[in-house]
């Protein structure tokens, strides 16, 4: 079979498995396939074995490809920062935003949104504190989540973090808790989020033991990237 197929259908299995092993309720765990640096052609195989969502990067890069995909449902999800420069068209070429730290850039967002249909966002939460991470700080989130709601045409559907590298299963577990609690307790305060955006190739399981409904697969699916 090929590669891609099969690294997809293995990826869907292990997301099963995990599941079953941490007692998490079936099917409660939506793959998200980032492409960013691979082709096309490479996401039109993986559209055409089932998988719908996908993420990218860069803004021009996913324009071309959108473009070359136009007659494929595909539901785009921005992952990497937002310069305020590109707010128009990722507001209006994407379904979802995982990457949202900044109100200036969310009512640039939100002025900019052309569809009726609100864009689904996560706030960014730089959970390990790094210095050199984007994100609000966790003792942040539930102030950033109130000045979100006024903007109607975006919809608030979680939290998305990128921990700090780590090999040790329960440190990448710690980390993962901390993103956890913080939508619980957004959730206790009144906000409806469905979506803890956690979770990639290094630390998939973690991440789904720790309660992730939305892991972000790049190179379990699509292999290596090449540096630049
Ligand atoms: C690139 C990227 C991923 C995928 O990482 P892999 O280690 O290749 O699975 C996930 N989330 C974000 C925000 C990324 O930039």
């Amino acid at each position: 079979m090929n590669t891609l197929k099969n690294n997809l259908l293995s990826t869907l299995k292990n997301i099963q498995n995990f599941e079953k092993k941490h007692s998490i309720r079936e099917n409660s765990v939506q793959l998200l396939a980032v492409s960013k640096k691979h082709p096309a052609e490479a996401i039109r195989t993986l559209y055409q074995t089932g998988q719908i969502h996908f993420g990218e990067n860069f803004v021009q890069e996913a324009l071309s490809k959108q473009d070359q995909l136009k007659d494929c449902s595909i539901t785009w999800h921005f992952i990497g920062p937002i310069q305020s420069n590109k707010t128009k068209d990722i507001s209006n070429h994407f379904q979802w935003i995982h990457s949202i730290d900044r109100i200036k850039i969310a009512k640039r967002l939100n002025e900019q949104r052309l569809s009726q249909t609100p864009l689904n966002i996560c706030i960014q939460v730089n959970i390990s504190e790094e210095s050199t991470k984007s994100g609000v700080l966790c003792h942040q989130a539930i102030d950033f989540a109130h000045q979100l709601m006024p903007l109607k045409h975006l919809k608030l559907r979680g939290l998305m973090a990128i921990p700090q590298r780590m090999s040790d299963f329960t440190q990448q577990q710690a980390e993962f808790k901390k993103l956890s609690d913080l939508y619980r307790q957004l959730n206790n305060s009144g906000f409806q989020l469905d979506t803890l955006s956690m979770g990639m190739s290094a630390d998939i399981e973690a991440a789904i033991s720790m309660g992730s409904t939305m892991v972000r697969v790049g190179t379990a699916i699509f292999g290596e990237r090449k540096i630049n």
